[in-house]
């Protein structure tokens, strides 16, 4: 039979580390990735036949589960028409409408294929409007890879030890300031001090980057005030976010409205899609409208939008992100129960449909530094314990977990019973 270690190893040959997204290789966590062949509703299956209560939903987008019947029914009714033609085409507008629709502060909107390209063109776009080159971004949020916002960031980047990284010229990154997250004082000592030099802050609105630690009450309503006051752009980062913590997002969820708003992983229903959108006045600067540069070959791509259009319109369903956020207070009331029983000190926190683990003897993680003083240990043997027992966690202590709404009842409480071991596990020297 055909292992992943096996199939770890060829890929060994090829592609850099194995992988071809960091996060993947399980770095640091004493064992080969685990390799998938097909997923369905909340179960990811490995090559080897084992089976997975799934938590991370490819990093996001697999909200109502994987391989979603409507989802993929709305792929394949495309397919024949062709991949790609690089013209406009109708479904990209019902895209568009659809987003405006749902996030209210986004009136025009553009697609591109990436959370990283729409947080990069959306950096480029602050800049150009403002005529400023200074931006604001907060310790362990991660925005993506490109250079402006590789400085201080979380997860991969995090993971690996190199918050930030080789390559990205000093230059460019000295432009960028990095402020502690939920650090009133700090946002209000810095705009003072040179807040009209300020083009743009960029925020996770949930940080999901450096395990889940929502904004304190007056974090976000600061943010808001100062880029006001100030006249700098509010970008929110909801890649992750977006339909997630509300079906109009983190902005819905805390009544915040940002000036621009970057989207991603769900938007494209598990294809390669962001987008990023706000204000008329702000992305009528965009070419071809104006002059700020940006654009996409691939961009908006039918069948990718037949994905995301898909599963957009499944969330719009009543209620459904109030019984995905009792799912999760259900899982994260369940583990708290049996860490406690067990004496491990560990705390949860959540929002919407997405939560953390930390273990840490603290009652609240709201930042950075808290975060990364968690116990990375006791969350590497967790982690595999719960592996072990056919759960797949985010394999890093500064992921997010994602619940979907495929996740049964009945698959919680296996969750639970699986963690009820790892727990004990995990107190044995
Ligand atoms: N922003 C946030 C908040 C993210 O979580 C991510 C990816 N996890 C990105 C941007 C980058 O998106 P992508 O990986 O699609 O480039």
């Amino acid at each position: 039979m055909i292992t992943s270690a096996t199939l770890f190893e060829q890929a060994c040959r090829h592609i850099p580390g194995g992988v071809n997204s960091p996060v993947r290789a399980f770095k640091g966590l004493q064992r080969p990735p685990v390799f998938i062949e097909r997923a369905q509703g909340a179960y990811l299956f490995d090559v080897e036949g084992q089976r997975y209560v799934d938590y991370v939903g490819s990093w996001g987008p697999m909200i109502t589960g994987h391989a979603d019947p409507d989802v993929l029914a709305a792929v394949r009714s495309r397919l024949d028409q062709g991949l790609s033609f690089g013209t406009p085409t109708a479904i990209e507008t019902t895209m568009a409408d659809l987003i405006c629709d749902m996030i209210p502060s986004i009136e025009l909107v553009r697609m591109v294929n990436s959370g990283t390209e729409a947080t990069m063109s959306a950096i480029r776009l602050a800049r150009g409007v403002t005529g400023r080159d200074k931006i604001v971004k907060f310790e362990g949020n991660y925005h993506g890879h490109s250079d402006s916002l590789l400085v201080k960031a979380g997860s991969g980047a995090l993971t690996h030890g190199e918050p930030s990284s080789p390559g990205v010229p000093a230059s460019l990154a000295e432009h960028t300031i990095t402020l502690a997250y939920n650090d009133i004082d700090e946002v209000e000592a810095c705009f003072e001090e040179i807040g009209s030099e300020i083009a743009c802050i960029i925020v996770e609105p949930v940080a999901g980057n450096m395990n889940c630690i929502p904004p304190q009450p007056g974090f976000l309503e600061t943010l808001r005030r100062v880029c006001t006051e100030y006249g700098s752009v509010l970008i929110f980062d909801e890649v992750m976010t977006g339909f997630r913590v509300a079906m109009g997002g983190a902005q819905a969820h805390y009544g915040i409205e940002p000036d621009l708003t970057c989207l991603g992983k769900i938007v494209g229903g598990g294809m390669p899609v962001g987008a990023f959108g706000g204000k008329r006045e702000i992305m009528g600067q965009i070419s071809p409208l104006g002059p700020v540069y940006q654009a996409g070959t691939l961009s908006g791509n039918p069948l990718a939008m037949a994905a995301g259009i898909a599963l957009l319109t499944k969330l719009r369903e009543p209620g459904f992100h109030d019984a995905l956020a009792q799912r999760v207070e259900t899982l994260c009331h369940g583990l708290q129960e049996r860490a406690d029983a067990a004496g491990i000190d560990m705390i949860t926190q959540r929002a919407g449909g997405m939560f953390g683990l930390f273990f840490t003897g603290q009652s609240r993680v709201d930042n950075f530094a808290q975060a990364t003083a968690c116990d990375a240990e006791t969350f590497r043997r967790f982690f595999a314990a719960m592996l072990d027992e056919g759960v797949y966690l985010a394999p890093s202590a500064y992921e997010a977990g994602f619940m979907s709404s495929a996740h049964t009842p009945e698959d919680i409480q296996w969750t639970l019973d699986a963690a009820e071991k790892a727990f004990a596990l995990v107190r044995q020297p």
